[in-house]
């Protein structure tokens, strides 16, 4: 976990989705997987040399512009739209596969809801945020998700962080963000002026109670 700001007077969170709320290495994969065995198919190239070619082109954009892209963004180089990248998602994704109800995380949220508002930003469709906080146990603390149907863009863009924070009717300098992947869930609300913490997983958003005791 790295804290990077912590705002001295703080009313909501806004949560990254995947490898945040939870920790699953394999449901994780395959959700870069998944999509990319789909393209191959509708291709005629095998699922190893789409793979391939999907990695090389994340690697280049990462050493041309010095940030990460998107797999959406990713994809769209590809010629899949957003739209279908979204259709995809709905139908590929099962989060009841690999994931369980959390208890300790639903203590953790309900420890911090009488403090925080929260709000969810994802780069997943809202329909696939919400089947996966079901299944965690967790989908009442939820009031406000957007995701990547919502403003037709992906994080890093801005745009879905403004959205989450307009919704909340919450100054930014009164939020903290918090994901696991710096360029995507963090540096974008920290330009913002929000705060931001960056997590290596569920794991440590069980530890929020303690970090944000004096927020
Ligand atoms: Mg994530």
């Amino acid at each position: 976990m790295k804290v990077y700001r912590i705002p001295p007077v703080c009313s909501a969170l806004i949560f990254d989705m995947d490898s945040t709320l939870y920790t699953s290495p394999e449901y994780a994969g395959d959700q870069i997987d998944l999509p990319i065995r789909r393209l191959a198919r509708l291709r005629g190239r095998s699922f190893e040399l789409m793979k391939e070619d999907i990695d090389a082109y994340r690697n280049t954009w990462v050493k041309t512009h010095g940030e990460n892209i998107s797999l959406t963004n990713t994809f769209k180089n590809f010629g899949v739209s957003l739209e279908e990248n979204i259709r995809w998602r709905e139908e590929l994704y099962e989060p009841s596969r690999y994931l369980k109800p959390d208890p300790v995380l639903r203590e953790t949220l309900e420890s911090l809801a009488s403090r925080f508002s929260f709000a969810l930003v994802t780069n997943n469709p809202v329909s696939v945020a919400q089947r996966t906080l079901a299944v965690l146990g967790v989908v009442e603390f939820f009031t406000v998700i957007v995701g990547l149907d919502t403003c037709k863009v992906s994080k890093p863009h801005q745009a879905p962080f403004l959205k989450a924070l307009e919704t909340l009717g919450i100054p930014p300098g009164e939020c903290i963000a918090l994901g696991d992947r710096y360029d995507f869930d963090i540096a974008p609300p920290l330009e913002l002026g929000m705060g931001g913490i960056l997590v290596d997983g569920v794991e440590d958003v069980y530890c929020l109670k303690g970090i944000l005791k004096g927020a």
